[in-house]
């Protein structure tokens, strides 16, 4: 069912058990929840678009960790028909009394309420025409009509977004402005990078190149302890060594080609630099770095994380997290009594499992919502319920540079201070596996290229097996280690 955004000019009522703002993958997922536990309540949805994010094709890569498509859809066609939509702007809450007010003058009662309103990108320059940041369709494809005329950008950021357009714009010059001293930094280690940027050297104009250089499969295995992992000297040793609104594959559907006749695919990359100065002239900017390098190019693409997007007021304040997130418990609870947040927009505030921390992403969206809609839920019924076992570990399953990518766990040393070793294995063009170990056992893992090794990490992580005694023979690409630990 559904009710559209006409504007109304006296207050029209709803009232419902459970809204749900937002029409992301955490509010989407939030509905569905209820409407599986509660098909004869009231469930409403408010969401300002008509295009909402829904799930598919879910698999698992591992027991906890899985891989989907998110695919935009229209509000008529996807959502059960025990949910209500309407489109809509949340804009006052009135928590004392449990309504809320919309844009188009609504005003809708709930008992209970979920926030999934997300995050907007943090734009640098946000009211420079020309510089724009990647969030939805309509900005992609504001970036495709940029894209028509320009013969040169720059790109800022280190995270996810940068990456997949470092690798998937073609036709046009990229200056990569990132901050750290190795690219895709969010996600990877200066090894990985390394590895990713031999990658963006062997690309293909279709963008395949995983399944190249196979024949020189000389793998490597290293064992590094951290103090000696200064980030130059593990670029160095693998210099030696030689040798992955919008889904995860959000750029396979647009072609991302600039309007420049001879240009090589690979970005120029400026480390450790950021962004002095940008002055607009004649259709062109002129962007200073910190170093006083100068760029002068069509545009820019600023792809500078997000943050948390609540632009309502509620008659009692939120209490927020230091990233400016609305904070919530372990119950996706925040402090004002029946109100509940998930995704983007929360903040993660209940004491974190040994393997996982918060990150905004698909993955942790869904999850949120899920657990915001089981937590509402028990409230409703009465009932006593757990946290999901899946916010035990931390997994992220993406495509970096062409390759698929499976995080798992504390990948990057994400908390462990300076008391961790990793041991690599490299084969250039075809995978890298790093392990991230602390007293013998398995903390974190990046697995690039089919490893075939999600579970048994995530087995070796939850587990906590004393990995001692295998010593490097557990990444030997001799060892199926898989067999080690039936
Ligand atoms: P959103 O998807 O942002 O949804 C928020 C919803 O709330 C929207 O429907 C919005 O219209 C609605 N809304 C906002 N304010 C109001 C209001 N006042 N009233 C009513 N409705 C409102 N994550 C990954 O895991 N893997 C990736 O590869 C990946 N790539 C990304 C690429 C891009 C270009 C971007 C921008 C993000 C990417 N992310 C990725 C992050 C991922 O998109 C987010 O973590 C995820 O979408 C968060 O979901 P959400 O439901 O919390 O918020």
């Amino acid at each position: 069912a559904s009710d559209s955004g006409d504007h109304i000019t006296q207050f029209e009522e709803h009232s419902s058990t459970f809204l749900v703002v937002g029409g992301g993958i955490a509010g989407v997922t939030c509905a569905e929840t209820l409407a599986i536990y509660h098909p004869e309540e009231k469930i409403t949805l408010i969401t300002e678009s008509s295009v909402i994010k829904t799930i598919a094709n879910l698999e698992p890569v591992a027991r906890y960790v899985y891989k989907f498509d998110v695919k935009e859809q229209s509000l008529n066609d996807s959502l059960p028909p025990a949910i209500l939509t309407i489109v809509d702007r949340l804009k006052t809450i009135e928590a004392l009394d449990h309504f809320v007010l919309t844009e188009n003058g609504r005003r809708i009662y709930y008992k209970y309420m979920c926030l999934c309103t997300g995050a907007t990108p943090n734009l640098i320059l946000g009211n420079n025409p020309r510089v724009i940041g990647i969030r939805d369709t309509d900005s992609v494809l504001t970036l495709q009509e940029f894209l028509k005329h320009a013969k040169k950008v720059t790109l800022l950021g280190n995270g996810g977004i940068a990456s997949e357009l470092a690798y998937e714009l073609h036709g046009i010059e990229v200056h990569w402005v990132v901050k750290d001293n190795h690219i895709a930094s969010t996600f990877v280690d200066p090894g990985a990078a390394h590895f990713f940027q031999e990658s963006i050297h062997l690309k293909k104009p279709d963008g395949s190149n995983a399944d190249k250089a196979n024949s020189q499969s000389t793998s490597i295995v290293k064992r590094l302890r951290y103090k000696e992992i200064q980030s130059k000297e593990l670029c160095k040793e693998n210099n030696k060594i030689r040798g992955a609104a919008l889904g995860p594959d959000w750029h396979r559907n647009f072609t991302l080609t600039g309007n420049a006749s001879s240009t090589t695919d690979s970005p120029i990359i400026h480390y450790k630099t950021h962004i002095k100065e940008i002055v607009e002239k004649n259709k062109k900017i002129f962007i200073t770095l910190n170093n006083d390098e100068r760029i002068e190019c069509d545009f820019l693409i600023s792809a500078t994380g997000v943050e948390p997007h609540h632009n309502y007021s509620c008659s009692i304040p939120f209490s927020m997290g230091t990233d400016g997130g609305i904070a919530v418990n372990d119950m996706m609870e925040t402090n004002v009594l029946d109100i509940y947040a998930a995704g983007d927009v929360c903040t993660a505030m209940w004491e974190h499992g040994e393997h996982w921390f918060q990150m905004r992403l698909w993955t942790q969206a869904r999850q949120m919502g899920c657990m915001a809609g089981r937590s509402m839920d028990a409230k409703l019924t009465n009932e006593v319920i757990y946290q999901d076992f899946c916010f035990e570990l931390f997994g992220h399953v993406t495509q970096l540079f062409g390759y698929p990518v499976v995080l798992l766990g504390r990948y990057n040393g994400q908390g462990l201070g300076t008391d961790y070793e990793l041991l690599i294995r490299s084969t250039a063009g075809k995978e890298y596996i790093k392990f991230v170990l602390q007293n013998g056992r398995l903390r974190g893992a990046i697995l690039i290229g089919n490893t075939e090794l999600a579970e048994t990490c995530e087995n070796l992580i939850l587990n906590k097996i004393d990995l001692t005694p295998y010593g490097d023979d557990i990444l030997n690409p001799d060892i199926d280690i898989e067999d080690y630990f039936d």
